[in-house]
């Protein structure tokens, strides 16, 4: 982003930046998270688990790329390492080593909720500060919660089979 561009920003750019490679190394987490689990998931409605959470290491595959644009637009560099994931993630990473489909379906609610919640928070501290990294907090948040409830959904329709 240009000079003007940053200059009219309301906060502190480099602790937004911090923030926002905290939510990167929780996307690249969440991405490999989905993509592992439906290699190894079993169960009953496998091949709809599959398609959903295939579906979903996509989105956040998506949403790192967003949130790497908008660092390198405010001047900062995205995480060069991915031995810095650990270092930086709100969210963590849970194995799918017990890869029974109710167990990986309950691994990646939990990290839904935690990725709410951190977009929540980025949405507002940027709220009325920063309006383009407001709108993509927005924009994510709302996959998020999309995932959550899919992901839930298929939890619900899960019981029905018993
Ligand atoms: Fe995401
Ligand atoms: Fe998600
Ligand atoms: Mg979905």
């Amino acid at each position: 982003m240009g000079t003007k561009g940053i200059e009219i920003l309301d906060l502190d750019v480099n602790e937004l930046i911090k923030v926002l490679n905290k939510a990167l190394a929780d996307e690249w987490l969440a991405y490999y998270q989905y993509w592992i689990g439906a290699k190894v998931i079993t169960g009953p409605m496998r091949g709809e688990a599959v398609t959903e959470l295939i579906e979903h290491a996509n989105d956040e595959l998506r949403h790192a790329d967003m949130v790497a644009e908008r660092i390198n637009q405010l001047g900062g560099t995205p995480i060069l390492n991915p031995k810095e994931w650990y270092d930086h993630t709100n969210c963590g990473y849970d194995a799918p080593e017990d890869p029974a489909i109710k167990k990986i379906l309950a691994q990646n609610i939990k990290g839904e909720q935690c990725a709410i919640q951190v977009y929540k928070d980025i949405a507002d501290m940027t709220k009325d500060k920063d309006v383009t990294t407001y709108e993509m907090a927005l924009e994510i948040m709302k996959d998020e919660i999309e995932h959550e409830d899919d992901l839930e959904q298929l939890v619900e329709d899960l019981k029905q089979v018993g």
